[in-house]
């Protein structure tokens, strides 16, 4: 299977190295024209507000939804998720306006801007190791969306149909089972269109 990450801004390098540590070809996504040869794509974490604007700029907005409506997974990490979600809290205007969810930005203040913790994971067996970056939480999810994770009572990690998303970086430990659990996701969608 072939997994781009979309390489505008952000943590490219280190999802590469755990998408290809879980046994996936992975590339680097600069222009819309490369989203056909893949099969599911990872959106990094970085700056929502920075990878949302370059995403306009270079036309990867209605390429990415097409590219979703074709059954083909999405990936969001932390920056990555606020751009799949349908409403960010506040002011601001959502971006890819996919997955059904209202996001919070910087939801965990100040005091606990950066962090890592042990995260049960609906699906993984054994808890996995997820560092939080002025990380957002998802506030509130729609009937569709499977909450895979909570951390205090708050939603990290949902899952809706071929959307993954996740408010911290599972690409910056050694621990890349949430790369392979979205691998399967891009294999079950590959069989469900052959
Ligand atoms: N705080 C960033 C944002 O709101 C996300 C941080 C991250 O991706 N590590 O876009």
């Amino acid at each position: 299977m072939k997994i781009g990450v979309l390489a505008l801004q952000g943590a490219v390098a280190e999802h590469i190295r755990s998408l290809e540590a879980a046994g996936a070809e992975a590339v680097a996504i600069k222009r819309v024209e490369q989203l056909d040869e893949l099969h599911g794509l990872v959106i990094p974490g970085g700056e929502s507000t920075t990878i949302g604007k370059l995403m306009r700029k270079y036309e990867f907005m209605d390429a990415i939804r097409q590219f979703s409506a074709q059954g083909k997974p999405l990936f969001g990490t932390c920056a990555g998720l606020i751009v799949l979600a349908d409403r960010i809290d506040g002011n601001e205007e959502a971006h890819l306006k996919l997955m059904d969810m209202t996001v919070a930005r910087n939801a965990f203040g100040r005091q606990r801007e950066s962090f890592e913790t042990d995260l049960d994971v609906k699906g993984i067996d054994e808890p996995i190791r997820a560092v939080f970056i002025r990380a957002p939480l998802i506030k509130e999810v729609g009937a569709d969306v499977e909450v895979l994770s909570t951390y205090n009572d708050e939603i990290v990690t949902a899952r809706q149909g071929t959307l993954l998303a996740a408010s911290y970086h599972p690409e910056l430990t050694d621990d890349f089972r949430l790369h392979a659990y979205f691998l399967e996701m891009v294999k079950e969608a590959a069989a469900a269109k052959a």
